[in-house]
Formats: structure tokens, sequence, C-alpha cells
């Protein structure tokens, strides 16, 4: 048999034994009265009137020592060794239970020594102010007491004995009877100190506990009968049955709280102290349902950092940790109790707004309220650091009804709004083809390559002076197999973040330089440019390879012309210069391309073994109509000469533009007004049109 009960502490210090309830919320701890001699004199009084109604009723006591020393050694033992049982507000102990059985089987007055020795004790262990301490004191011994002195005298009244069934049934009110003079002597103190309402304390401290209260009592019952029937070693037993099930009780919860504690911490952010992903998603499901049943739609935000991955480059992951830690809390802060911000990992978090709507301009207004909040800068380290971040909305249910199509749409909106730079973007359809083809792009560009879905375009570049066709620049193209011919402009920048840029390029170096050599072998005295990325110069086997490439088709290297740009260069330009030079030492033709878009230095520009510059065409397209773009085209041309380098016009979409170029003294010219990009057949056709057209182009 087992028996638990539940003892209350209460106070503003933690723990006042042998009273109720937990201690006040930091902040309302307020104390409106100091306890004075008033509060002594009533402590005096109380005891004085304990020991007269012990004296009085001394007829009903049984001073054996045996039996009480059994009863206060449980009660006490059990008192000290005390469970919380995790919400503080109760505890589990025998001390009522033994109190109650010294009541019952001993009297008023052996009760009363187990309730004050209870509390003696205890204060030992908590060091309680002395005026709690003489509140609990005088609060057990009336506990007790008031418990025996209704048993007994309404047993002598009625003249029961434990051998009538209302002897055992009478257990229960006396239980109430202690239960509410403790009650009353412990949280009525509180309130006399505080100035809090008793009412209030009832319905907070005693309605949440009171059937567990009532089931104690109905135990107390059934140990009172035990022990009537087992004797001295019923007691013992009873005593030491409880102490061991308190302790079971007590690794039980333990292990509870340690499996909630575990529960925490796997649906925490370690870094933020924010709600991880997990969290997240299960708080969206519960929303999900609970929208549901109501009717009432919401939204679902993510948000990603902008230019978190500078910081954390540029400054160290240090930065970035302190950055993230200190978001966490303004992010909490600005989407109040009512919602929900959870860090989902890197520089991603998802918001459920506080206010639950899908009206695209009160969303639009709170996303707005979360960007300011984020762009307020960090002071790190006396240095003041700023990001920016895209939201992306998603809305229940226009968007989806369940959580994975939320956030993931939430998540193409957001990229939405990065690529557009626009802050906030809600999600519709469109983007969701624009996402597609980014995620198809990562996931079958490899197997592109492999089944000969990636060709390349020839755009002819034609000298001006002597009116021939130069060569061509091979642009690479992704034959989709369900979204069509694609643009480089749809993928390459995917794929260079991928780490693909290098099969590709060596496929494209390939593809060209073998159409180049098939140029060659069919009499036409043709050149073929190729377009390298930024990480291809980084690359120290390219080198060894294109000389490779250039080997087993036998086309001598000055055929090849390598495109970078200047950005590439300026990106590191030692490591660039090394491997420019070494393509440079095969034989192999360099030009700069898109010149004029970057931020180069001339100095940079004459280390490099360059032979050519080509002019973006975001100058020389409007050259016509725009008088500094004309005064940029003429400058760059002359200085290409100045440097000794030759110069290509790029973007030439018409004929006037061609012509003026010419008179210029423009060397080269590429451009829709010559030809269009195209396939390898269809540049054979045209080349064998070509000097006839060229001709026809340049006539005026
Ligand atoms: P780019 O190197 O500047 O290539 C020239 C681009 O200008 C091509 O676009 C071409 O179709 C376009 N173009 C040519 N003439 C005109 C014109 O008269 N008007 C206008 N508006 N545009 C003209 P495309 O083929 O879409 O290529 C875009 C960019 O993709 C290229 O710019 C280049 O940076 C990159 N790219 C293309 N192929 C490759 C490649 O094999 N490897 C690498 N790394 N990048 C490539
Ligand atoms: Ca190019
Ligand atoms: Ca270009």
């Amino acid at each position: 048999m087992g028996v638990s009960y539940i003892r209350w502490s209460f106070g503003p210090r933690e723990p006042i034994i042998g009273c109720m309830e937990a201690q006040p919320k930091s902040g309302e701890s307020r104390v409106a009265r100091k306890p004075g001699h008033a509060v002594v004199l009533v402590h005096v009084v109380a005891m004085g009137g304990a020991a007269a109604a012990i004296a009085l009723t001394n007829h009903w006591n049984t001073w054996d020592p045996r039996p009480l020393a059994v009863i206060a050694t449980f009660t006490v033992v059990s008192g000290l060794t005390y469970v919380e049982s995790g919400s503080a507000r109760v505890k589990v102990s025998g001390t009522p239970l033994g109190l109650m059985l010294a009541a019952v089987l001993l009297g008023g007055g052996p009760a009363a020594i187990v309730g004050m020795l209870t509390i003696a004790l205890v204060w030992l262990r908590s060091r309680e102010a002395g005026h709690y301490f003489r509140n609990n004191l005088v609060t057990f011994t009336w506990y007790a007491l008031a418990g025996a002195l209704f048993f007994h005298l309404t047993i002598s009244a009625f003249h029961i004995g434990p051998q009538s069934l209302g002897y055992y049934l009478l257990v229960f009110p006396a239980f109430v009877i202690a239960l509410g003079l403790n009650f009353l002597g412990v949280v009525g103190y509180q309130c006399y100190l505080d100035g809090s309402s008793l009412w209030q304390k009832v319905r907070d401290v005693l309605v949440p506990v009171l059937s567990a209260e009532l089931f104690s009592a109905l135990l107390t019952m059934a140990s009172v009968y035990l022990a009537v029937h087992l004797g001295m070693t019923g007691i013992a037993l009873l005593g030491l049955t409880f102490v061991i099930f308190q302790y079971l009780v007590g690794e039980l919860l333990k292990s509870k709280h340690r499996s909630q504690e575990l529960h925490r911490l796997a649906t925490t952010d370690e870094l933020t102290g924010l709600p991880n992903r997990e969290r997240f998603r299960a708080q969206l499901e519960q929303e999900i349902a609970a929208a549901a049943q109501t009717g009432k739609p919401f939204a679902v935000m993510l948000m990603d950092l902008d230019h978190f991955k500078e910081i954390n480059d540029t400054l160290g992951h240090h930065y970035g940790d302190i950055l993230l830690r200190e978001l966490g809390p303004r992010l909490a802060r600005s989407v109040g109790p009512a919602g929900l911000v959870a860090r989902l990992g890197g520089d991603e978090f998802g918001v459920l707004a506080g206010r639950r709507t899908d009206d695209p301009e009160q969303l639009d207004e709170l996303a707005g309220k979360f960007l300011a909040c984020i762009e307020q800068p960090f002071v790190v380290d006396e240095l003041a650091l700023e990001v920016g971040a895209s939201v992306g909305i998603a809305r229940f249910p226009i968007d989806g009804t369940d959580a994975h199509t939320l956030l993931r749409r939430a998540d193409v909106a957001m990229y939405t709004a990065k690529e557009t730079q626009s802050g906030c973007k809600l999600y519709s359809a469109e983007q969701d083809t624009h996402s597609m083809r980014r995620l198809s792009v990562l996931s079958d560009f490899r197997r592109a390559l492999a089944a000969e879905e990636i060709v390349v375009h020839y755009q002819p570049i034609v000298d001006l002076a002597a009116l021939r066709v130069r060569g061509a620049e091979g642009l690479v193209r992704w034959q989709h197999p369900e979204l069509g011919l694609l643009a480089p402009g749809s993928f390459i920048q995917t794929v260079e973040q991928t780490g693909l840029i290098g099969p590709l390029t060596r496929y494209v170096l390939d593809r060209s330089i073998a159409q180049c050599a098939q140029w060659r072998r069919s009499g036409r005295d043709l050149s073929v440019a190729v377009n390298l990325s930024v990480r291809n110069l980084l690359d120290r086997e390219l080198p060894k390879e294109i000389e490779r490439m250039l080997d087993s088709c036998s086309l001598p290297p000055e055929a090849l012309q390598l495109e970078i740009t200047e950005s590439m260069i300026m990106s590191d330009p030692d490591r660039a210069l090394a491997i420019v030079t070494r393509l440079s030492d095969l034989g192999v033709r360099l030009s700069v391309d898109d010149f004029g878009t970057g931020y180069s230095s001339l100095a940079n520009l004459r280390r490099l073994p360059i032979d050519e510059l080509k002019i973006d065409r975001s100058f020389v397209t409007p050259m016509l109509s725009d008088e500094s773009d004309l005064i940029i085209v003429r400058s760059t041309i002359n200085l290409a000469h100045d440097l000794g380098l030759r110069i290509v016009a790029e973007g030439v979409e018409d004929e006037p533009t061609l012509a003026h170029l010419a008179l210029l003294g423009c060397d080269l010219a590429q451009g829709y007004h010559v030809s269009r990009p195209m396939p390898s057949d269809a540049f054979a056709d045209w080349m064998g049109r070509a000097n006839a057209l060229l001709a026809a182009a340049l006539a005026a």
C-alpha cells in the first residue's frame, strides 16, 4: 500500500516548509505590511490556546512513546524528503498523513507535538525568517490539533468506537477541517502580508489541487483502518511503505522532469534560445488544425538575413553568433506573446505573427515591423553591424493547407523577395515555376551534362577592317526536356554556386575546340572564344587540360580565345594573374569580357597578358542615342589601342551602330545585327552566306 500526500508551500522565498503554494512571481512580490507586534501577539495567544486545549482534552491523549516515536519519525522524514511535483505548487509528502494518524490514534496533544517537531526540523533546512517560522509552527500545531479535537469530540459525543464504520468515515471530515486550517493559516497569513485577496488564492491555489487532496483524505481513512487493525507493526509498516513510496514517486517525477528537459532541448535552438524548426513545424500544424476548424486564415513568414554571410566571412563566426543571439529576443519581442518566432537554421527564421490575418496590406505592415527591428544596428565590440532581411509569406488556406506546402511556398516567396530586393513578398504561383527551375538546375544539371542536353551555340565575331568573320563566341544553352531551350542567365549562377562550373567549362571548351578544329578542316580559318568563370581562374589543373584538348584536336592555341571579366581578375589579382599567365604561355589568346562594368585598375590590366578588350554591350547598344555612352565607347577604343590591345564591340543591334564603330576604328564587332547565336549547323550555313551578308551589312 502506498499513500501520497500533497503538501503545499507558499511564500516569498523558497521553501517555506509546511505551508502552501508557490512563490509569487518576481515582480509581483510585494509586501504591503511588515509583521508587527500584533502578529507576535496573535502567535503567542494561538500557541497558548493550543497548550490550554491540549491540557483540557488530555483524557483523549495517549502518550505512549513507542507509537509516538514511530509516527513522528516517519512524519519528519517524509517532511524533510518531500518531492516537488514539477508545478511548484504541489509538494508530495507524508506529513498530513502522519499528522492525521497521530491525531486519530494518539490524540490532539501528541499530534500537535509531531506537527511542531516537523516544522522545527524542517526549519533547520530552510532557515525561514522568524515570523514565517512562528506562523508555520502555529499553523501546524493547530492543523493537527483541530483535526484531533473534531474527531475525538465527535466519537465521544456519539460513542463511536473503532469497531464501527463511522469511526473511519469521520477521518474524512477531520482531514478536511485540518486542511482548511492549514490553508487559512499559511495562505491567509500571506494575504495579510501582501494585501492580496484570499478568495483569489482559493481559486488559484486550492481549487487546482482539491481533487488530489480529497483523494489523500480517502487514503488517510484507509491508513487509519490498517493501523487500528495491525497495531504497532501496522503503523511501522505503513510509515516504511510510505517513505519508500514517496521515494519512488520522487524518482518518477525526476525522470519526468528529465524527459521534459530533453524535450525542451530538442525543440530549442541552442544559440538563440528560440524554438527550433521541429517546434515551429509542430506549432504550425496545430495552427492549421485550429484554423481549419474556425475557418480563420493566417500566414506563415520565412525570413532570411541579407549579407549575413559577409559578416561571418569578413569578421568571423564569433560576430555572426553574437548577432544571431541578439536578434532572437529582438524578434521574439516584435512578434509578441501571441506569435511565434523560431530559428529554422543558419540565418533563417520562421514567424507566425500574433495577429492572424491573410490581408496583404496588414501582412505587409507586419513584415515591415520585423524588418525594421532587424535593421536596427547591432553593436558588437563597439562595431555597429547592420543587416537586412527578406521575408516570404504564404497564407493558409489560399497558398496551402498543410505545413509542408506552406513552408515551401513561403520559401519560394522569400527567394523572390531576395532576388528582387523587395524586402517582403507574398507567394504567387508564377514564382513557383521560377523556383522549380532553380531546383531542377541543382538536381538535373549533372545528368544534363551526361545526357548531352547542354549545347553550345555560336555567335559570329566580325573583323570590321578586313570585312571578314574572325570567328565565333561559344555560348552555352540547356536544351531542357520540359522547360525548352534555357539561356545561360537562368542556370549559370546556380551552377557556379554548386561547383559544377568546372565540368561545365570543360564541356563547353571541349565542344568549342572540336568545333573550331572542324571549321579549320573544312577550310575556314576561324577562331573560337569561350567564357571562363571566376572559379576556373582558381583551378590549377585547367591550363593543362586545355593544352590536352587543343592537342587532341590539333588546334593551334592561338585559335582559342578565353574570355575573363574584370571582376574575376579583381577578386584575387595575384592568383588570377598566375593562372592567366600559364594560359597565355600556352599561346592561348585572352580577352577581358564586359569591359567597363567592373572596377578595374588600369595598372592591373597592364600586368595581364591580354590581347583584347570586349566593351560591354550596355555602352555599345545605346551609343547612338546616348552621348555619354558614345564618349565611353570612343575613349575605350582609344585606350585599348594605346595599350596595344584589340577591341571588340558587343551588342551591336543595328546597322548605323556597326557603321559608326567602323568609323571609330573599332577592330571587331559582335551582335544581333550581325547574327544571333546559333547552333553549329546553322552557323555553317550562315558562314556560306557570310561574305555577301557582311558586305551588305557594311554597305553604308
Ligand atoms: P557574354 O559573355 O557577355 O555573352 C554575350 C551575351 O550577349 C550572350 O548572351 C549573347 O546572346 C548576348 N548578345 C549578343 N549580341 C547581342 C545583342 O546585339 N544584343 C543583346 N541584347 N544581347 C546580345 P547569352 O548567350 O544569354 O549569355 C549570357 C552570359 O552568360 C554571357 O555573357 C556569359 O557571361 C555567360 N555565358 C554564356 N556561355 C557561357 C559559358 O559557356 N561559360 C560561362 N562561364 N559563362 C557563359
Ligand atoms: Ca563573353
Ligand atoms: Ca560580354
